[in-house]
């Protein structure tokens, strides 16, 4: 029974044509398994990526991850591994997908005030995943499975931050009548927002933050008059829902903290990255000397990272000396601040610099923006032997980062490993979505021979991935009959 798989191809159909699906097993069932959410979690999460949706910047998704955790370690499914991503779309949008792929677009990163705006929004669409709102919704809908089953890929299709894509893919389906059912309800979302405010709560965020943001929202609605963000489309904002948020944190104290640095870092790099490098600079050097806005040591750490952009070393350089003698303290605790020190080393051609990275990659081995610099660092010194260590690590936390499938497959190229050489490219290509290349990739590695341990992986790799695309083409079969 693969009506899902078949479905979402439908649907994905107009926009996307990689479309691999796993098995999904049997959906006759009246709701989705945990392991079918988490497979159309993934699946999507691998059509994001082959768009150029997906917002390929380790330390903007790094700190989304760290406040995402803050908040999923006090929900019913501490266990669930969430992965938090950023979309790279100026519209508020920030969507949840089943099995805990979350997306939040950099419109939203850019309009949120502070971070406990940024943590009632998270915790929302956090709750959305450990509810099973999309399950629910479709065993709600029983008896018409082709047509809540249609809902769901709807639902996650609309959630990729494009409605008009999304209503352009359900027209040429036909399914145009399901799009009411794109939203979830109005329980759901009272649900959403009663358990978000509660991990915020748990987790130390303002939970005054989430009626506050809501508002915000529902303002710049009325100012662009017919044009509602898309999260407001997709999570209906009404005034009995900010009415019964504001009732809820009416009775809880105001927890007045401070943005960490990686809140204001994070905002301003996405500025930054908006503009040409010399604008950029312009912007930055306007905001710490002639206006003053914003907190200052994050518009010089987008002054330094502008200058780096454009190629001034050795103004970076100064600027960069400012910058640490004004952050004290924090210059040493922060990952975001260590790799921009890094960067400009590298950049300077220090010889140091190959040592500072490894100290940083031991003092914070959770940014992978480290990982990724010093990686790549030392295949580029003849060290593919310390990279691969380092990756191998890196892969079992991160299974689906395509970017170090990537460095691996560099690193076993300098060392003549032509198997795994060829498996981390086959693992990269089959998480970007591009199940042919994968599969050939394998079936290279398998002639290259190796050790009965190393074969049958790759024997059952290729299974699994022929599975998939076997079920791909059953799709576009059943599509063309119709
Ligand atoms: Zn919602």
């Amino acid at each position: 029974m693969k009506i899902l798989a078949l479905i979402i191809l439908l649907i994905f159909a107009p926009i996307a044509f990689c479309s691999e699906l796993p098995d999904l097993g049997d959906v006759s069932q009246e709701s989705l398994s945990p392991l079918q959410e988490r497979q159309i979690g993934q699946q999507s999460l691998m059509q994001i990526k082959a768009s150029k949706q997906y917002y390929d910047d380790p330390e903007v998704n790094d700190y989304l991850n760290e406040i995402g955790d803050k908040l999923v370690q006090y929900s019913n499914e501490p266990s669930l591994n969430f992965e938090f991503f950023a979309v790279n779309d100026n519209s508020v949008n920030a969507f949840a997908m089943p099995g805990g792929f979350i997306g939040v677009n950099t419109g939203l990163l850019l309009i949120t005030e502070n971070e406990s705006e940024l943590a009632s929004v998270l915790g929302h669409e956090i709750s959305h995943v450990t509810q099973h709102h999309m399950a629910r919704m479709v065993s709600a809908t029983k008896g018409d499975t082709m047509a809540s089953m249609a809902a769901i890929a709807l639902a996650i299709l609309a959630a990729r931050s494009n409605p008009d894509v999304a209503q352009a893919a359900v027209a040429g389906t036909g399914a145009h009548l399901m799009q009411k059912q794109l939203n979830f309800t109005r329980e759901h979302e009272q649900e959403a927002d009663r358990l978000g405010l509660d991990l915020m709560e748990k987790a130390g965020f303002d939970p005054h933050a989430m009626p506050e943001f809501l508002e915000l929202l529902q303002k710049s609605t009325r100012l662009i008059d017919g044009n509602a963000p898309n999260y407001m489309r997709t999570h209906p904002i009404t005034s009995d829902r900010i009415a019964d948020i504001e009732n809820r944190v009416s009775k809880l104290p105001y927890h007045l903290l401070p943005d960490s640095l990686d809140f204001d870092f994070v905002r301003t790099k996405l500025i930054g990255l908006q503009k040409t490098p010399k604008n950029a600079i312009r912007y930055f050097n306007d905001a710490l000397t002639v206006h003053k806005f914003g907190n200052q040591l994050a518009q010089r750490y987008g002054l330094v990272s502008s200058l780096l952009r454009d190629n001034q070393i050795d103004r970076a350089k100064s600027e960069l000396a400012i910058l640490l003698k004004e952050a004290k303290g924090a210059a040493k605790d922060n990952a975001m601040l260590t790799t921009l020190q890094a960067r400009v080393k590298r950049a300077a051609k220090d010889p140091d610099t190959l040592a500072f990275y490894r100290t940083a990659v031991q003092n914070f081995p959770q940014s992978r923006a480290l990982v990724y610099e010093y990686t790549d660092l030392l295949i580029n010194s003849n060290q593919a032997d310390a990279a691969v260590k380092l990756l191998t690590d890196q892969v079992t936390l991160h299974p689906m980062d395509t970017t170090l499938y990537d460095l691996e497959a560099r690193a076993y190229h300098q060392l003549h490993n032509s198997l795994e050489q060829h498996r981390a490219q086959a693992y990269s290509m089959a998480w970007q979505g591009n199940l042919p290349d994968a599969i050939m990739q394998l079936e290279i590695a398998k002639r290259e021979g190796g050790s009965f341990y190393q074969l049958s992986i790759i024997e059952s790799d290729l299974r699994e991935l022929r599975e998939m695309q076997s079920e791909q083409e059953d799709g576009k079969k059943k599509k063309k009959k119709k």
